[in-house]
């Protein structure tokens, strides 16, 4: 059984819905950043203050800081884990490998939630979260052709890869994931 495992995609695609149910099945840490970053600014805390505009406009924050946020999740001990929203660009993918390597916990399988782009900002208009206008979605999904895309060749050349139509029903795609981690 993989332990140690990332998902990719588009906002919306669906990474923390099936993050969430498979983390809680196998009691796994499940580490969104946007989650992370979320609470900061719910309580109030001087790095919520620090990021909360940038989020609300949509851009990404900086690379430091959410690696000093995943370093921090990631070192506790932990029976497995999954990242969801983390790398967003290549540069993040570096960071983590070192991180990775310090740890010894090399990742073992990266699930890519594909989904037209059509179908996910619908559903980011229907889930309505304070970041999810329809201006601030059309900037993340730029964003993430611009810079996340690239990361799915990135993981494709070190085989780590599984495709998942995400374009189905939440069930369906958990029980695909669930047979691709055997
Ligand atoms: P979504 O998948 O819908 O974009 P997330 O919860 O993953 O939602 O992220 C929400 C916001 O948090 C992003 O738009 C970005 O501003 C910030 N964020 C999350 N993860 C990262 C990251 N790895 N690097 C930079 N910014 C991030």
């Amino acid at each position: 059984m993989k332990k140690h495992l990332l998902f990719l995609g588009a906002p919306g695609a669906g990474k923390g819905t099936q993050a969430d149910l498979l983390s809680k099945a196998n009691s796994y840490l499940h580490l969104s950043t946007g989650e992370l970053l979320r609470k900061e600014i719910e309580m109030n805390t001087n790095l919520g203050r620090e990021v909360k505009d940038i989020i609300t406009s949509g851009e990404l924050v900086s690379d430091e800081l959410v690696l000093k946020i995943v370093r921090q999740n990631l070192d506790k001990d932990n029976n497995g884990w999954i990242l969801d929203g983390y790398p967003r660009n290549l540069s993040q993918a570096h960071s983590l490998n070192e991180v990775l390597i310090e740890i010894n916990q090399p990742l073992e399988v990266v699930f890519y939630l594909d989904i037209p782009e059509e179908v996910l900002i619908k559903r980011l208009l229907l889930r309505g979260r304070k970041d999810d206008t329809e201006k601030t979605i059309r900037k993340r999904v730029d964003i993430y052709k611009k810079t996340t895309e690239p990361l799915i060749q990135y993981f494709k050349e070190l085989s780590l890869l599984e495709y998942i139509n995400a374009d189905r029903d939440l069930n369906t795609i958990s029980f695909d994931i669930k047979q691709k981690m055997a």
